[in-house]
């Protein structure tokens, strides 16, 4: 997991707690000062770019004097970003690796946000505080300028950029106490738990009994966030051709069972298939079920185009269902032009939440309700295939 905020916002803090309950972290600030110490290459190569001045006379770096110089300079940071960069992604790597097999990894990191790393981990946790407070804690509590305060916190991502990224907000608002307490919670509900379902290769499922709710004002963001960590775990995988949020939590407006259902397009179910494929999103967390592998044709169609293969997810804050399906088949298709019709046409998003009530009304067990709306689902297909024709509607 990676936690992040602001300067002052009380990652450390939560990072000590999550220590406590047993996770082992990594403190990005730590590894950064470790990898310019004496003797580092990092070091002379900064030494090189930026003159003996940046060096202390015991040796060491003058951090205050660096940060001082390219602070404001574009170019001097990238160059700086530039020598750091790979000796402290190595060293992350390597701690990483030392991590038991069992453990929770705790990623503490700044820049998370800004550098774009949210999308390695599998939940990342922001803590939030609002920057006067912040400024003010620094001040008190850590010593700095307020000035220098401001301006750092100038420097760094927004708090409504990092809530993008955010699968969980943990306001620091009050006393440490009530923070400490928050990530107890958050420990003992969902991280511990979805832990122990990597482990044990478990899907968090939604309830039998299902429920669909009103549409959720966060499903949007939670599609991209699970179709970004996706797609960032498949990116060097050349068999994979996108990856979509699909599913009625696509569809604004539409009421919907509270499952993100996620497509990932492969260029040939037999590349799904293989061992770096699964170990990919494997390790984006999620587990094969190995029994699903078709879904039921729609009239006129070739039946042998509905194969798929079907995954889901293991945090219990949420259900993912991730569908595998060949790019081209009409399986795939279907799953992206149902979408995109519903999105477009008002009425037809209607007319699926008024069938979504009936079969609630009918029978609220999934498998029951599963099997009672493929005769809606084919009539549904042939309007959307006409919607298609006269719109020139094609994947994108
Ligand atoms: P970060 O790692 O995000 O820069 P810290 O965890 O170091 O932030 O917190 C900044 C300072 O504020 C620390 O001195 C910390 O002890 C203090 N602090 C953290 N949370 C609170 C809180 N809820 N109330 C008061 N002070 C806090």
């Amino acid at each position: 997991m990676g936690v992040t905020g602001g300067i002052g916002s009380g990652k450390s803090t939560v990072s000590r707690r999550l220590a406590d309950l047993g996770a082992f972290v990594i403190d990005a600030d730590e590894v950064a000062r470790e990898v310019v110490e004496p003797g580092e290459r990092a070091l002379d190569k900064i030494r090189n770019r930026f003159g003996e001045k940046v060096i202390r006379a015991d040796g060491t770096l003058d951090r205050a004097g660096l940060a001082a110089i390219v602070f404001g300079d574009p170019a001097a940071l990238a160059a700086l970003d530039q020598i750091t960069g790979p000796p402290i992604a190595e060293r992350v790597e390597q701690l990483r690796r030392t991590v038991g097999a069992d453990a929770v990894s705790v990623y503490d990191m700044p820049l998370l946000v800004e550098r774009g790393l949210w999308v390695h981990e599998h939940v990342t946790v922001v803590v939030e505080v609002d920057a006067e407070t912040r400024v003010r804690r620094l001040v008190d509590k850590r010593g700095l300028d307020a000035a220098d305060a401001r301006r750092r916190i100038a420097a760094q991502a927004s708090d409504e950029q990092r809530r993008t990224v955010a699968d969980v907000v943990l306001d620091n608002h009050a006393t440490p106490a009530v923070l400490a307490s928050a990530v107890d919670d958050l420990w003992h509900t969902r991280l511990a738990p979805w832990n122990d379902n990597l482990l044990a290769g478990r899907r968090s499922r939604r309830p039998d009994h299902h429920a669909v709710v009103d549409p959720r004002p966060d499903w949007e963001a939670r599609g991209e966030r699970v179709v970004a960590k996706l797609a960032a775990a498949l990116a060097v995988d050349p068999g994979v051709t996108e990856v979509s949020h699909i599913g009625s939590t696509s569809v604004p407006g539409l009421i919907a069972k509270d499952v993100i259902d996620v497509q990932i397009g492969v260029r040939s179910l037999v590349h799904a298939d293989a061992a770096a494929f699964q170990a990919a999103v494997t390790d984006a967390g999620y587990v094969l079920t190995p029994d699903n592998t078709a879904d039921r044709p729609k009239p006129g169609t070739d039946p042998a185009g509905w194969g798929k293969r079907f995954y889901g997810g293991c945090d219990p804050g949420q259900v993912v269902h991730v569908h595998v399906r060949e790019r081209g088949s009409p399986g795939w298709r279907f799953a992206l032009l149902f979408r995109d019709w519903l999105r477009a046409t008002p009425a037809e998003r209607e007319a699926y939440a008024a069938e979504k009530r009936r079969l609630l009304a009918v029978d609220a067990s999934t498998d029951v309700y599963a099997e009672a709306k493929e005769p809606w689902f084919d009539s549904a297909y042939r309007r959307a295939d006409r919607w298609a024709g006269h719109t020139g509607w094609a994947p994108r």
